[in-house]
């Protein structure tokens, strides 16, 4: 299922759908990267499978040409081995919640296994995949650092801004928005 033709179709929906934004399981193509880059947080990750993840800062054009993605990508390097790349122009700049939030969502790929799913699988699932990334990120954020409404609303306006930029429809915003602030709440009776 990986011919030249189904990635040019998951190629595609990835681009059409948002999915590529904060990187994904779309475009799926390892290969090997420095390390990451000091100064910014990445924080401990490791996948389904239990393999630790690792980092590596690479330019932006790469990360599109490459990865489809916007900011960070969740894949397997050429060796197999599970990483989060991510923007090096970009990426330092960004809010530092925001920095946190992408990493853990990323982290939220390979702990689903999402990098490992078959791109038929994955080309049906897109968008339930990037909410369930998201809302990981987030409560994992509220029960080790105590994100709140402040920082998730810090968050959803870095997010938005960048979808924007990217021309991704308003609903997909307010939707992934709508998600991240259910999911802050506490699990439990209202
Ligand atoms: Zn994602």
């Amino acid at each position: 299922m990986n011919g030249p033709q189904t990635k040019k179709i998951t190629r595609f929906l990835c681009a059409a759908s948002l999915a590529g934004l904060f990187g994904s399981a779309c475009g799926i193509r390892p290969e090997t990267l420095k390390n990451g880059q000091p100064g910014t947080e990445l924080p401990h990750c490791t996948n389904q499978k239990g393999e630790a993840v690792r980092y590596a800062a690479i330019p932006g054009a790469e990360l599109q040409a490459r990865h489809n993605a916007y900011i960070a990508a969740a894949d397997r390097d050429r060796s197999g081995r599970p990483v989060i790349y991510y923007d090096r122009d970009i990426f330092p700049g960004l809010p530092r919640t925001f920095r946190k939030f992408v990493m853990k969502h990323e982290c939220g790929h390979h702990k689903a296994g999402d990098v490992d799913a078959p791109t038929y699988e994955v080309m049906f699932t897109l968008m339930d995949r990037e909410l369930a990334a998201d809302c990981h990120a987030i409560q994992n954020l509220r029960d080790t650092e105590g994100f709140g409404l402040r920082e998730t609303q810090e968050i959803s306006e870095a997010a938005a801004s960048i979808m924007r930029d990217r021309m991704i429809p308003e609903s997909i915003v307010e939707r992934r928005a709508d998600n991240l602030f259910r999911c802050l709440r506490p699990a439990g009776p209202p």
